[in-house]
């Protein structure tokens, strides 16, 4: 194993230049060369791939967004797109590859080696931290500091005025960021995909809150489990309160990465490539319960990744 490559994935998330400094750095020290794949599978398809050195790295630890740049791929998803990968990579001398992305990154990766017998790892990198097998994705710890800083922000304005507001974050079809954020924020509701919810009963806590003399509210809401326009319309009318929105969008993905999410990655690149190294074939690293780990890639396909109600209900009691 010469010359690996490293492409990320996906949706950006904050830490993946981290991670793809730690494959190119860990790489060099261990007297192989990186080759950066630049836009992810759809530049792999194309052969835009160009040598990485230890300065092509260097000032990007607390940046956030992909100095490789990322992509979504149609072409990929078909064995025609996979084979002119393959012959990509061949052309240029790869024999590795490092993955770095969410979890249909993990499938192309997959779906790549099966068909090609190219030895591939994955690191998950995904705001969403919805990857099965591992606590916790390169990305989310940011994305959740990122809301909660502006939870903050809200929260002193709604006091100010007394009002509700509902925040929708990102979360299609997991509630990880809403959850965390929202607990942490101290949320009076928080609204998730996964747990089913009943707004009369979210009216109810309100009311209760103000009863008490709270001076204002703030929701959490996944956007997969429903829009903040539909959440506040329907406190208005059930309650008459002032209800304001606000949609934190795609800041969620920006700004400089945590300490936690920096580690995590350079911790997971550098071990991505030893694996590679030592004659890994097929694998995804995960971090379980403060440790390291690795799955053979088809195993992360098979579990589920659940949300943890207890920190769910426990966030309902704190915000009584
Ligand atoms: P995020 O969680 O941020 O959306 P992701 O890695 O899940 O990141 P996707 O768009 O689902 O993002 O996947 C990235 C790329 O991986 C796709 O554009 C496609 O090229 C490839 N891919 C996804 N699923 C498959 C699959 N089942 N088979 C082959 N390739 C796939």
């Amino acid at each position: 194993m010469h010359r690996i490559g490293v492409l990320t994935s996906g949706g950006d998330a904050p830490g993946m230049n981290a991670a793809v400094r730690a494959v190119v750095r860990k790489g060099i020290f261990l007297g192989r060369e990186i080759l950066g794949v630049r836009r992810g599978f759809a530049g792999l398809i194309e052969g835009d791939v160009e040598a990485m050195s230890l300065g092509s790295v260097a000032d990007v630890i607390q940046t956030g967004g992909t100095i490789l740049l990322t992509a979504r791929s149609q072409e990929f998803r078909t064995p025609e797109g996979r084979a002119q990968a393959f012959a990509s990579a061949r052309r240029v001398g790869m024999d590795g590859l490092v993955v770095i992305g969410g979890d249909g990154s993990f499938r192309g990766a997959f779906a790549l080696h099966q068909e090609t017998g190219l030895p591939v790892v994955c690191i998950p990198a995904t705001i969403d931290n919805d990857i099965p097998g591992t606590d916790y994705s390169i990305g989310f710890d940011t994305a959740v500091n990122t809301v909660v800083d502006a939870v903050n922000k809200i929260r002193a304005t709604a006091t100010s005025h007394e009002r509700t507001f509902v925040v929708e974050v990102m979360g299609r079809d997991s509630g990880f960021i809403a959850l965390t954020a929202g607990l942490a924020g101290g949320a009076e509701s928080i609204l998730i995909p996964e747990i089913p919810f009943d707004l009369e009963d979210v009216c109810r806590r309100l009311l209760r809150g103000v009863r008490r003399g709270k001076h204002h509210s703030i929701i959490v809401v996944a956007e997969g489990a429903a829009s903040a326009a539909a959440v506040a319309a329907e406190i208005k009318a059930r309650t008459g309160f002032d209800t304001k929105i606000t949609i934190l969008g795609h800041i969620q993905r920006g700004g400089a990465p945590t300490a936690f999410d920096r580690v995590l990655a350079s911790v997971m690149g550098a071990w991505a490539v030893e694996l590679l190294t030592g004659g890994e074939r097929c694998g995804a690293i995960a971090v379980k319960g403060g440790q390291l780990t690795r799955y053979d890639l088809p195993e992360v396909f098979e579990m589920k990744k659940e949300i943890d109600e207890g920190l769910y209900r426990l966030a309902e009691v704190l915000a009584i």
